[in-house]
């Protein structure tokens, strides 16, 4: 409707970006518009009270971009926030899930008592390409005690297929797919 089409127009693309061959969509302009960024984290937080079967307990949201969207989910639904971090990013104990990029391996980590446990948990991030980082973070949330009750992104990149390795652990929903 029209909050996607403001948003998809809030979206640029950046060719050769970070490196030969990848086509970069950069979500920040849509933070040039606060009244946008309101409007699309109430639309989320609806679709998670109408769509999502159980009650949401918490938002996990998947460093850097995550961060910029997640607490503002999780502020409306009046549930905690939790962060999901590159590996020696979060002090105390931790679980963490690896997981392989183009160049190596990467880790992601939440802290152990960051969840009670069975809480059921809505992960957010910007965009779904390969759909690698997020079952890393599909895999922490539950090894931190967490049932995840979606898997959310803003963007979502159709030819990479990335939804194909996440459905058959988890429901996923996009607000837009290029
Ligand atoms: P995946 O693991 O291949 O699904 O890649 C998704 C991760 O890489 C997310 O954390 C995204 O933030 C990031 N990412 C990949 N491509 C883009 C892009 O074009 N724009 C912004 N972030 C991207």
């Amino acid at each position: 409707e029209k909050l996607k089409i403001e948003l998809a127009s809030s979206i640029r693309e950046f060719p050769d970006f970070p490196q030969k061959g990848i086509l970069f969509k950069d979500i920040m302009p849509i933070f040039q518009k606060p009244q946008l960024v309101t409007n699309m984290c109430v639309a989320i937080a609806a679709h998670a009270v109408a769509e999502i079967p159980v009650p949401v307990d918490a938002v996990a949201g998947l460093e850097a971009r995550g961060f910029l969207f997640g607490p503002q989910i999780a502020a409306i639904l009046n549930v905690p926030f939790i962060p999901i971090r590159k590996q020696g990013k979060l002090p105390g104990k931790t679980v963490r899930a690896t997981y392989v990029k183009e160049y190596g391996e990467d880790v992601v980590e939440v802290q152990s008592d960051a969840l009670k446990p069975g809480a059921k948990v809505m992960i957010v991030d910007d965009l779904l390409a390969t759909g690698g980082t997020m079952k890393a973070a599909i895999e922490v949330i539950q090894k931190a005690g967490g049932d995840v009750a979606e898997a959310f992104c803003i963007i979502e990149l159709t030819a990479l297929k990335g939804r194909d390795v996440l459905l058959d652990t988890v429901p996923v929903f996009t607000l837009l797919s290029f």
